[in-house]
């Protein structure tokens, strides 16, 4: 039991192997234990799992000079510190270990690669202006995907020339019998000779290899909508990699990057700017074109206006489609003027003086 509790059993105890067991040894000790506790063979054994997991975690870290080096001088809690984790269910264990099972499952360890296979997602990163993702804007985009052959059709055969696969009947799979510790064992496998397709091509496509899709420069138009906020992914269904063997197509995932704007700023819905205003029309009160989303708007300074005070504009935020609208959010900066004609600052100490009088009749 290593030092922080954990309660994972000696690895080389897992296998049954010696301290200073070789890497055969450690590798046939493996291939012994994953027989025996194979889920095919155990359907639904929690106890059989466990084992399974258990040896295929004590493999992984002692099949591995890095890993094995770690573990035996600092046992599990060294495995932590390097990130190592284990596997989580059996499906991990087929995809690292396809090569050790290979010939003894055959191709059940890359059932993934054959049959009809979905697409790829693809995911396309692009950069939008502040007022783009505000507003909404449609962009082209240009990018790279396997998409169907048109000469073919996708179907990777010339003319269209398609048999049924004669070692499978058109299945896809072909039952082999398999000796083990325990007797016999049936195990239904992907049949050679079509790959699980069921099929068979006489004369390939030239075109694209008989793959049925061919690597292609698409370009997309993609509606970003109004209000998209910067980290968004947009999906765009079936815009992603053609299937394989009648597959369906992946998605097209857009990731969206907003760019700052020189002077305005979004929360949620509203946006937020600064306007300057002087002193005398924030005191008395006016008008003042300010830059809005979409041009320019006016502003209404009621009288007495303070310094770093928020006017709200109604309506001039975001629009979404939904009919959601934000506000535009002005704080005003009060200015004071860097200089003063004779006449305006005789006004100004009139002003005083009427401030100081008024302050003394109170
Ligand atoms: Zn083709
Ligand atoms: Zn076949």
């Amino acid at each position: 039991m290593g030092p922080q509790g954990t309660n994972e059993r000696d690895y080389y105890e897992v296998l049954g192997v010696s301290k200073n067991a070789k890497s055969d040894e450690i590798k046939k000790a493996y291939r012994r234990l994953a027989l025996k506790y194979h889920p095919d063979k155990n359907k639904g054994d929690k106890v059989a799992e466990k084992k399974f997991k258990e040896a295929a975690n004590a493999y992984e870290v002692l099949h591995d000079p890095e890993k094995r080096k770690v573990y035996d001088s600092r046992g599990q809690a060294g495995l932590d510190d390097i990130g190592f984790q284990g596997f989580a269910n059996s499906d991990d264990i087929y995809s690292n270990f396809g090569d050790i099972f290979g010939d003894i499952f055959g191709k059940r360890f890359h059932r993934e690669r054959v049959g009809p296979q979905r697409g790829l997602d693809l995911k396309y990163t692009m950069e939008v202006s502040f007022l783009d993702a505000a507003l909404g804007c449609e962009k082209q985009i240009q990018f790279q995907k396997q998409d169907i052959c048109e000469i073919c059709k996708g179907s990777g055969a010339e003319n269209g020339d398609i048999k049924v696969c004669t070692q499978c009947n058109g299945t896809g799979h072909v039952s082999t019998q398999q000796k083990s510790h325990g007797g016999f064992f049936t195990l239904s496998t992907v049949c050679p000779s079509c790959d699980g397709a069921g099929k068979s091509v006489e004369n390939p496509c030239l075109n694209c290899r008989g793959e049925g899709r061919l690597m292609k420069t698409k370009v997309l138009s993609v509606k970003i909508p109004a209000g998209t906020k910067g980290g968004s992914l947009l999906r765009l269904a079936a815009q992603g990699e053609t299937g394989i063997r009648g597959g369906t197509a992946g998605d097209l995932y857009i990731s969206v990057n907003v760019m700052p704007h020189p002077f305005f700023e979004r929360e949620g819905l509203d946006i937020k700017n600064d306007v300057t205003v002087s002193f005398a029309k924030a005191a008395l009160g006016g008008e003042v074109e300010v830059p809005a989303l979409r041009g320019k708007a006016v502003l209404k300074i009621p009288k007495c206006t303070q310094s770093h005070q928020v006017l709200r504009m109604a309506g001039q935020g975001i629009k979404t489609k939904e009919g959601r609208s934000g506000d535009q959010l002005v704080r005003v900066v009060v200015t004071v003027p860097r200089k003063l004609s004779e006449e305006q600052e005789k006004l100004l100490q009139d002003f005083v003086r009427l401030e100081e009088s008024d302050s003394g009749k109170k």
